[in-house]
């Protein structure tokens, strides 16, 4: 089986060739190296069924492969809205490039979509079915958009072309390989820490998120791509249930880095969305899947990581 990870240099693509390789598959790892190093890839640089590509989704690219994950596009606030012209093209010209390999070469593809589809939710725990409530003006529209748009065509591909999609809806994920200048609550909470420095909350800290570990989150990915029914088409949430205030994580990050922990509040950023939880069940009854990582093993692992790091 030849695999094409899109983003592969990336966080969360990283993991996917890693454990890809593991299960014996062959791996082509594209990346533009936007938001993702080739630190991250190099200890897979010696298997001789991984193969890197520089390239950038919005230019057509042609490969002979079985399955496709397309995870390229930045994923941090920080990192989406600092091009956000680009960032749309990502989605959306990366969407339609990759789609238009896997109808040429019959291969299977799976979007990384995400739970920003669901924008500022007014229903909680978020369902597949849930159209969402997003703001197509705003600084994360860009992203969220994007990413609607991408699911639009993965089902008009599938519905007109017979091409054969899977979508996943990815709910906050967090672990080893996070960039210390990602922005994102985690690694910034985690970095901040180690360092000595007041952790900053954004808003009062009530906002909730749901967090995920990789290793389940990839785990998730691949029994989706590899799963078989009749409406599997369809998005599947992947996320850990497991829902905190930012406040809550500010004690875990104390708690599992052993070291005291200061906060500073800051302003909310616009159309920061208040409560986020995924309704797991499709995962549970399609794939069997469920989360096994609880915050605390997980966050340890990241803290880990990072005092190695910094
Ligand atoms: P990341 O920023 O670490 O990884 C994205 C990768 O895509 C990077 O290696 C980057 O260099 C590459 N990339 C960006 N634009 C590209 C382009 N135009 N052409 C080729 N490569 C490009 O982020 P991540 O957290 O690993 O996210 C991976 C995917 O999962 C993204 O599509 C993201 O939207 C999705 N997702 C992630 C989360 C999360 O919590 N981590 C949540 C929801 C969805
Ligand atoms: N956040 C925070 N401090 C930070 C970074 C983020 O309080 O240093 C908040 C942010 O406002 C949001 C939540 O943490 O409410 C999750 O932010 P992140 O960027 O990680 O993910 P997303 O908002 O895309 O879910």
């Amino acid at each position: 089986m030849r695999i094409l990870v899109t983003g592969g240099a990336g966080f969360i693509g990283s993991h996917l060739c890693e454990l890809l390789l593991a299960e014996g598959g062959e791996v082509v790892c594209l990346d533009n190296f936007f938001t993702g190093r080739k630190e991250n890839i190099l200890h897979l640089m010696d298997d001789k069924r991984f193969e890197l590509i520089r390239h950038d989704v919005i230019e057509p690219i042609l490969l002979e492969v079985d399955q496709i994950y397309n995870l390229a596009c930045p994923a941090s606030p920080v990192h989406y809205q600092y091009n956000p012209v680009k960032t749309v093209k990502t989605s959306v010209m990366g969407m339609i490039n990759m789609l238009g390999m896997a109808k040429r070469v019959k291969a299977r593809i799976l979007q990384a979509s995400t739970s920003e589809v669901y924008g500022d939710p007014l229903i909680h725990p978020q369902t597949e079915d849930y159209f969402g409530n997003v703001n197509p003006i705003g600084l994360r529209s860009c992203y969220d958009e994007g990413k609607r748009v991408a699911e639009t065509l993965m089902m008009d591909y599938h519905r007109q072309n017979g091409v054969d999609t899977r979508i996943v809806r990815i709910f906050n994920t967090y672990g080893e390989r996070m960039l210390e200048n990602d922005g994102r609550v985690v690694s910034n909470f985690v970095v901040q820490a180690l360092r000595g420095e007041d952790l900053t909350i954004y808003g009062d800290g009530t906002q909730t998120r749901s967090f995920c570990y990789v290793s389940d989150l990839v785990d998730g990915l691949i029994k989706l791509m590899n799963a078989e029914a009749d409406d599997i088409h369809q998005p599947v949430n992947i996320g850990n249930p497991s829902e905190f205030t930012m406040n809550e994580l500010a004690e875990a990050v104390g708690r599992t880095s052993g070291k005291e922990i200061n906060v500073r509040y800051l302003p909310l950023p616009a159309d920061d969305p208040k409560q986020r939880r995924p309704d797991i069940s499709r995962a549970q009854q399609l794939l069997n899947w469920n989360p096994r990582v609880p915050l605390d093993e997980g966050l340890k692992k990241t803290v880990d990581y990072f005092a190695a790091r910094l």
